[in-house]
């Protein structure tokens, strides 16, 4: 058995930094932006460093950090905006993994009037809920700015935050990541609508009813996760021992 079959925290320690690269490659990520991932049953979350280039974090740069915001495993420092994951996972605790991320298409939403992100798109579903917005446009660097953004999100899935970025949070890595690839096409979805001067048609709550009954979200995560997890190692951002440990 090897040590990732064996250790849990190895496990998702491989999943934080190959999730971060893979978002890195479908241009979801960028030289700023982070993927979290809470320690079951720990007041502690892993995170790479603020400085490392997100393109090439490995697991052994990822860093073990408690809910006061220090490193307790790990070298480097973590990223400026920790207050985000911190907050959320204090305030959520059906949360295990958070993404925030500067996605050029969400940041779009921020700025537009009169025109709200929804869902479009089958999977957005995921957002029925709500897609809220942080109104503050700043850096997210204090403890009070992680828990405005932590009550601006709520009870949802994701919240935009005004000029900067959005937030997804999820039920574990793998999910994190085929959301985030779902954000993006309802964005691009609706922003294509709005470019054709058409008039949006959100999907309604019929259909979303429809949607739901047949959702198999586990299944269509799974499917994903190992589709991006293939495409990584043909792409070279993920090597094949790698791949074959993720699976
Ligand atoms: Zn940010």
């Amino acid at each position: 058995m090897s040590v990732i079959e064996t250790d849990p925290v190895a496990k998702l320690k491989a999943q934080v930094a190959a999730a971060t690269r893979m978002l890195v490659m479908e241009g979801l990520l960028d030289y700023s932006g982070h993927v979290s991932a809470r320690i079951p049953g720990r007041d502690a979350f892993l995170i790479q460093p603020g400085t490392a280039p997100r393109s090439s974090v490995t697991a052994d740069d990822i860093l073990l950090v408690g809910f006061d915001g220090k490193v307790i495993d790990g070298n480097g420092r973590p990223p400026v905006e920790i207050p985000i994951h911190v907050e959320i996972l204090k305030a959520r605790p059906d949360v295990q993994a958070v993404l925030h991320s500067h996605m050029e298409l969400a940041i779009a939403f921020t700025m537009m009037r009169d025109v709200k992100l929804v869902p479009m798109r089958a999977r957005a579903v995921r957002w029925e809920s709500g897609i809220p917005m942080d109104l503050d446009p700043s850096h997210i660097k204090t403890t009070v700015q992680g828990q405005t953004l932590a009550r601006s999100l709520g009870p949802h899935h994701a919240a935009l935050m005004r000029a900067h970025g959005l937030v997804l949070v999820a039920e574990d890595v793998p999910a994190l990541l085929v959301d985030a690839v779902h954000f993006d096409e309802n964005a691009r979805a609706l922003m294509t609508v709005l470019t054709a001067g058409a008039q949006p048609l959100p999907l309604t709550p019929q259909e979303r009813d429809q949607i739901n009954r047949h959702e198999m979200r586990e299944f269509h995560v799974g499917k994903l996760w190992r589709y991006y997890i293939d495409k990584a190692r043909t792409a070279g951002v993920v090597d094949g021992k790698e791949a074959l440990l993720l699976d």
